[in-house]
This record gives structure tokens, C-alpha cells and sequence, in this order.
């Protein structure tokens, strides 16, 4: 629905789904490309899109700003590694107009760090006010491994940068049995202790890879009672806009929260949706349907098309995914890898 008034700006009515839920959070993944292969993630031998498919930079900004025109209100640049992707800075750029303009609260990224000593000066400078960056261990070789091809000190020297040029780091590690689930404690004490939050992430079944999935699943509940050993946790009602729920940690004073896909569902109060950089719109992470966003833009300057295309989208928004990890499917719930749909 269009309300023009020839006097005011043409005001769009917001997108809401048909279980009355407001989309007003756009991730939106700039590359499916990426500097580091995490073993959750990716396979080693990633084929990725041949570059004639992607977005230019001024589509995937079109499409952005037609979602900030309907109700948009908060913007997460993913990828792939969002900051690997060339002339990213111009995104980021044109962006920030939406922030001054008010139109947008917030403008973000997520990152594994790789590149954000050289950029995170000018993130600030185009109105970023926060950062997360995904960092699973504190161990170098520990680190190694699981990104297979990642520099943790380079990781370190970008969240450095980061916090100098004044922007809010957060941390997201995925909590991996075997793997990092004795160092969370550690990697909470070295993240409070900086006034960073942590964020835990249970791993998702996206994507085929060669370890199998139900190895890795180690479900924050139990991470969660494990900290309540050593720590006092007191429910916190801070929110990013994204699914997370929050604790606060009365010995440290930080908060950690928790994304739990698979322990508890978090579908209920879902705004988000997901532009890949090929311009398809995944309505859920974890369910296959989609829209192709590219076709309407490219077929005309207009953006009625897109606008139809994006109405008609989220009107087939689902209720939630159903991510199962079990012994009965050990494939992946759903074909896409998290570097696709951005995570
Ligand atoms: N390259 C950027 C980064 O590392 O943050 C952005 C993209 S990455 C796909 C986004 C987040 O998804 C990372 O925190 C990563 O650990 C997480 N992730 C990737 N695959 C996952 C999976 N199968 N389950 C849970 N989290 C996953």
C-alpha cells in the first residue's frame, strides 16, 4: 500500500508476515566468498558463484533501500566475509544516508575479524556503531583448526582496531563439543574483562561437510548449567533486534547471550530476513523457499516490481524452521551453507 500525499514524503506502509510479525531487520550476505573455511561453515573445496552472478554493490543497494522505504529499521552486512568483498567501503557508504537520514536505527556487520584492522575506521566514519566478530577459541592453533586457513592475531589486531575507533565489539563463537567447550568460560573472562559481550551460538545444520554434524552439537543448555556452577547468571532483557536472549554475569558485569536454534526454538518473534548475493530472499534460515529479488530489479528502473516481489514474498514468510540434528537424518536440514544465506 502506497499513501502519497503530494506535500509529504510518499510513506510505504511496512511489511509485515501473515502471522502479524513486522520486518523490520535485513541481513543481507555482500559475497559467498571467504578467507577462512570453518570446519561447521564450509567444506574445504568450496565452489563459489561465478561473479557475473552476484549483485553489483548499487543493486544490493537498491534492494536495501527498498526495504528501509517499507519498515526496515536495522541493516547487518554478512556474507561469506562481508569486509573481503571489493570495494565493500562503498556499500557501506551509501548505506549510512539511511542513518542520517533516520530512517535506519542501525547498520552492521559480521565479520571473522580477517580484514577490520584496515577497516575499522571507516566502518565508524559510515555510522557503525557495532560490530560482532565471530571467534570461536583463544587457542592460535586451536584457531587454526577450525577455520582451517585463519590468523587468530590478526583477528585480535582487528578487534583492537575496532575498539580504538570506538565501535562496540561483540564476540560470536559457536559451541562446539570437543572442540572449544572447555575454553567458553576462559573466552567469557578474556571478553568481559575488555567489556566485550560473548555471544554462544549453537551449531546449525546448514550445509553438507565432511565432519558429521551431530559430533559438533554440543546444546547450550548444558553449557548454560555448566557456567551456573562457577557463576551467578541473571536474566537480562537487553535486546540487538536479533535472537539472541541475554544474560548478565554478576562476577564479570558482562552479558552473554545465547542463539539457540535447536535447544529452543526462536521463531516466535522473528523480524528477519535474508538477502543472499544473488538477490534471493530467504524468508527463514532454515526453510528452502525463496524469492528472487534480482529478476524484478534488473527488468526495470521502476521498483514497482521489486516492491510486488518483496510484498509477495513476505506474505509466504513461515511460522519457524524445524532443525533437527538426530541420528535418523544426518544430512542437513537444509542444502544452503550458512556462508549462502549469511549467517
Ligand atoms: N564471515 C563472517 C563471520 O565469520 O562472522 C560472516 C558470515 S558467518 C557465516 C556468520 C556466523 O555464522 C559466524 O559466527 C559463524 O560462526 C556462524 N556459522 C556458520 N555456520 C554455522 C552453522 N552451521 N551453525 C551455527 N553457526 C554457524
Amino acid at each position: 500500500m502506497v499513501l502519497h500525499d503530494p506535500i509529504k514524503p510518499l510513506i510505504r506502509a511496512p511489511l509485515t508476515d501473515p502471522f502479524g510479525r513486522d520486518i523490520s531487520y535485513l541481513r543481507i550476505s555482500v559475497t559467498d566468498r571467504c578467507d577462512f573455511r570453518c570446519v561447521y561453515c564450509m567444506s574445504e573445496d568450496m565452489a563459489f558463484l561465478p561473479k557475473r552472478d552476484l549483485l553489483t554493490l548499487e543493486e544490493i543497494d537498491r534492494v536495501a533501500s527498498a526495504f528501509v522505504s517499507r519498515g526496515t529499521r536495522k541493516l547487518r552486512i554478512t556474507g561469506g566475509e562481508p569486509l573481503v568483498r571489493r570495494d565493500i567501503m562503498n556499500l557501506f557508504r551509501s548505506l549510512s544516508r539511511h542513518l542520517a537520514s533516520g530512517a535506519l536505527d542501525e547498520l552492521t556487520v559480521t565479520t571473522n575479524g580477517s580484514q577490520l584492522a584496515r577497516y575499522a575506521q571507516e566502518l565508524a566514519d559510515c555510522g557503525v556503531r557495532r560490530v560482532n566478530v565471530s571467534m570461536d577459541t583463544l587457542d592460535p592453533e586451536k584457531f587454526r583448526k577450525i577455520t582451517r586457513w585463519g590468523d587468530l592475531s590478526k583477528v585480535l589486531a582487528g578487534i583492537e582496531a575496532a575498539r580504538a575507533a570506538g565501535l562496540r565489539v561483540k564476540i560470536n563463537a559457536v559451541a562446539l563439543k570437543g572442540v572449544n567447550e572447555d575454553e567458553i568460560e576462559g573466552l567469557m573472562q578474556w571478553a568481559h574483562g575488555l567489556g566485550i559481550d560473548l555471544t554462544l551460538i549453537e551449531v546449525m545444520p546448514l550445509g553438507d561437510i565432511e565432519p558429521a554434524r551431530l559430533d559438533q552439537f554440543l546444546p547450550l543448555s548444558m553449557v548454560r548449567a555448566r557456567l551456573m556452577d562457577r557463576y551467578t547468571l541473571d536474566d537480562d532483557a537487553y535486546r540487538t533486534g536479533g535472537p539472541a536472549r541475554y544474560v548478565r554475569v554478576r562476577e564479570t558485569g558482562g552479558l552473554v547471550g545465547f542463539i539457540t536454534p535447536m535447544t529452543h526454538n526462536f521463531c516466535e518473534s522473528c523480524n528477519r530476513v535474508r538477502l543472499t548475493c544473488t538477490g534471493t530472499l530467504y524468508m527463514c534460515l532454515g526453510q528452502e523457499d525463496a524469492a528472487d529479488l534480482r529478476a524484478p530489479i534488473r527488468a526495470s528502473s521502476d521498483d514497482t516490481l521489486l516492491y510486488r516481489a518483496m510484498e509477495e514474498a513476505i506474505s509466504r514468510k513461515p511460522k519457524g524452521h524445524d532443525f533437527v540434528i538426530d541420528r535418523r537424518r544426518p544430512r542437513a536440514a537444509v542444502g544452503r551453507h550458512m556462508s549462502v544465506t549469511g549467517g
